[in-house]
């Protein structure tokens, strides 16, 4: 494999309360958050030696926010006693609205955190009641103000769409409010419905309709084209960075296939062809530690075809596509010569493209990303 810089994703799985829709792993037990901390200490000292030296570090959840920033800083100090770090390392958190005051964030800044992602979700009240966000529209503004003021200049937004009732304008609305801050980084996420979220049961049991495959797409196209437009660099089926040095350093490691280290509770690790993920729950995994084991769930080793497979499936879903000549040697695979009829037919219908050896997806493409894979 062609060697590659690792990032560090740490999960902090708290959260005040649930949001009906989450399926990410948390609990609302507070409490808990001293013995892990503990656990999540011994878990560094456990991988001390391996993955040098990272160049990201993602502070991810759950809800980050919620920890105090001695806790957070009690992190850092801990990432850089157990392991190396670039010079220059992209160091990100992500945040609740509800948690950001100016002490908060300018401790942050003082920590070494160089990159705040905001869970806004949307600008509009309504939307913002369904999913059963603690934060108000007017919290979100201030948060998003406020980390400007304490002198972030890599801001990243979240936000939602396709949920029911919302339509083509309001979700534009919400877009409009959220370039106006001109952050650095947009995700746009289609609202997904779990089978055992609340909103999944609730939806299952027909109390309210999605929007249908139709408008879904017309969703998707419409955000792509209002944020190219607004000047931002549709890199990912859901991210948009202003600029390519914009696109989250740390969250491309997920679609190349570079290595990473996941600590705490159902974190997912990769590393020379295997992947390990640890114990979904915070007792399980504090228990493990304590006990002197990895809290390490289940693991695979990926044989070529499955790497292979992974690899067209993720780089068919970022706008830099594949490298074909790295492809072949990586996963000893020509596509162009075993795949032209297909790539044939899917440039004629305008879904990909190749160019100056890359195999990419359009614009049009990028909103079929899932099903260009099956090439
Ligand atoms: S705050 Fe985030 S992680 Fe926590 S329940 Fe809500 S969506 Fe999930």
């Amino acid at each position: 494999m062609v060697s590659k810089i690792p990032g560090l994703y740490i999960h902090i799985p708290f959260c005040l309360s649930k949001c009906p829709y989450c399926d990410f792993y948390s609990s609302t037990s507070l409490s808990a958050i001293p013995d892990f901390l503990n656990a999540l200490f011994k878990e560094m000292e456990m991988y001390r030696s391996r993955f040098n030296p990272f160049d990201s570090v993602y502070i991810g959840g759950g809800t980050p926010s919620l920890l105090s920033p001695e806790q957070l800083e009690s992190i850092l100090v801990r990432v850089r006693r157990n392991f190396n770090l670039i010079s220059n390392p992209e160091i990100t958190i992500e945040t609740n609205p509800a948690d950001l005051n100016r002490s908060f964030l300018d401790s942050m800044r003082e920590i070494g955190i160089n990159r705040i992602n905001i869970g806004v979700q949307s600008f509009d009240e309504k939307v913002l009641s369904f999913l059963g966000r603690r934060h108000s529209v007017k919290k979100a503004i201030s948060a998003v103000e406020t980390s400007r003021k304490a002198g972030f200049c890599n801001i990243g937004l979240d936000l939602i769409y396709g949920v029911p009732e919302q339509n083509i304008d309001s979700w534009l609305d919400t877009l409009k409010q959220a370039v106006a801050f001109s952050p650095e980084h947009l995700s746009c996420y289609q609202l997904t419905l779990e089978t055992k979220t609340p909103l999944g049961k609730r939806y299952q049991a027909g109390e309210f309709l999605i929007p249908g495959e139709a408008l879904q797409y017309e969703f998707f196209m419409k955000t792509s084209e209002f944020l190219e437009d607004a000047g931002y660099l549709h890199y990912e089926v859901s991210n948009f960075a202003r600029g390519t040095e914009l696109a989250s350093r740390h969250n491309q490691k997920y679609w190349d296939h570079s290595p990473y280290l996941g600590l705490g509770p159902a974190a997912h690790s990769f590393q020379d062809n295997r992947r390990w993920w640890n114990r979904r729950s915070i007792d399980q995994y504090i228990t493990a530690i304590n006990a002197g084991n990895l809290p390490v769930e289940e693991a695979e080793t990926l044989a070529i075809e499955q790497l292979r497979l992974e690899a067209l499936y993720l780089g068919l879903r970022t706008r830099k596509g594949l490298y074909l000549e790295e492809f072949k040697n990586q996963y000893h695979c020509d596509l162009l010569t075993e795949k032209k009829k297909m790539l044939d037919k899917l440039q004629e219908e305008g879904l990909i493209s190749i160019q100056n050896g890359y195999l990419y997806p359009t614009q049009t493409g990028l909103a079929v990303a899932d099903s260009l894979s099956l090439i």
